[in-house]
């Protein structure tokens, strides 16, 4: 029997049938794992998808003696320790450091880039530390931080980013974990500060739910508290000019598919809008039938209120390159006459403006 036993743990043993009452006393429990039993024993676990259940485990077993030392901000210094060398605490750092690693290997981080975080306590989370590669974490460079960002324990410093996640925190008190980074293609959404089109594919109108918050300098709290607004409906923030920040009610694999998700939308919709065909989408009751799934999963999506006729609307969804230099004049243009004179004068203002605010830096 493992010492520390996981989701994934439990899940195989649901989904087997098996007496939960093997699992000894003095076995730990991963929070996600924890919750699991939880819903199980509410009668709530139909709603997690792709787990058949077969009832007839017996619960009782698990003594709450086996639970992680729980903490809050208020807790003394060797409480923190205690938590923080906990096996269960040992499991989401090695839980932050895959997702990190996964971050890097797609290309989502750059340099030192993105940031993690979850919330372990009443007032406290875990994240990463500042200036190191997300590819490249170990659990010990992991922090503990309580919720006005100040660093409780941990012996690199903590993120810079940490505001943003610790506000998204505090403001949806569902929110257990948290991922920052900069995916290219749904980055590029946000530069250029469109709202991806909607009623086209299924996963990410089931995972995710997007706004776009304004820029902002990163580590400011002005930054956290403009993400923070949105995320009582909202699980995937655009932050403009910067990169994307995901949530999650279940774990920080979740967050971490939510960035996935958005990230695949965003590169199959910039494809899709070259193949100069329209782009499909779904009914308003085939959408509907999806935001039933979403609403069953606890997702948040501000389209729940809305009627079926109001689902896909794309206004702002404007695809494809247009030229934006001016039409030639009717009748055509001179020999050796330059044919785009406005566009010229468009390019000297702004060789202008640059050189001008070069001489003043200089
Ligand atoms: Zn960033």
């Amino acid at each position: 029997m493992k010492t520390i036993i996981s989701l994934k743990d439990v899940e195989e043993m649901i989904r087997q049938g098996s007496d939960l009452s093997a699992l000894t006393n003095g076995a730990l429990l991963t929070p996600s794992a924890r919750d699991l039993l939880r819903d199980w024993e509410e009668g709530s676990l139909k709603q997690r998808p792709g787990l058949a259940v077969k009832p007839g485990a017996n619960l009782t077993a698990i003594a709450p003696a086996a639970a992680a030392p729980s903490i809050h901000a208020g807790s003394s210094q060797t409480e923190l320790e205690a938590y923080f060398r906990s096996a269960a605490c040992e499991e989401l750092k090695r839980q932050i450091c895959a997702m990190g690693q996964r971050l890097w290997q797609r290309e989502y981080v750059d340099g030192n880039g993105g940031n993690l975080a979850i919330r372990v306590g009443d007032g406290v989370a875990l994240c990463t530390p500042t200036l190191v590669s997300k590819g490249f974490m170990k659990p010990e460079d992991l922090c503990l931080v309580d919720f006005t960002g100040k660093q409780l324990l941990g012996s690199k410093p903590r993120t810079s980013e940490i505001l943003m996640h610790l506000q998204i925190m505090q403001r949806q008190p569902k929110a257990v974990a948290s991922v920052h980074c900069h995916p290219p293609h749904a980055t590029a959404f946000a530069v250029a500060g469109v709202q991806p089109p909607t009623c086209m594919i299924p996963e990410f109108e089931v995972f995710c739910a997007v706004a776009i918050a304004p820029y902002r300098t990163p580590g400011t709290p002005e930054m956290g508290q403009l993400v923070a607004e949105l995320v009582g409906e909202h699980n995937t923030i655009l932050m403009a000019n910067h990169g994307v920040v995901t949530w999650s009610h279940n774990n920080v694999e979740e967050a971490y598919w939510r960035m996935e998700i958005i990230e695949a939308y965003c590169r199959t919709l910039l494809v899709a809008s070259q193949l100069g065909k329209p782009l499909k989408t779904f009914t308003p009751d085939q959408m509907q039938d999806l935001l039933k799934i979403k609403q069953n999963l606890g997702f948040v999506d501000p389209r729940y209120r809305l009627k079926e006729c109001e689902l896909c609307d794309n206004d702002e969804w404007r695809p494809g390159v247009v030229c934006a230099a001016p039409q030639p004049p009717a009748g055509g243009v001179a020999p050796g006459a330059d044919p785009h004179p406005e566009a010229e004068a468009v390019v000297q203002a702004i060789t202008n403006q640059i050189m001008a605010r070069l001489g003043k830096s200089l």
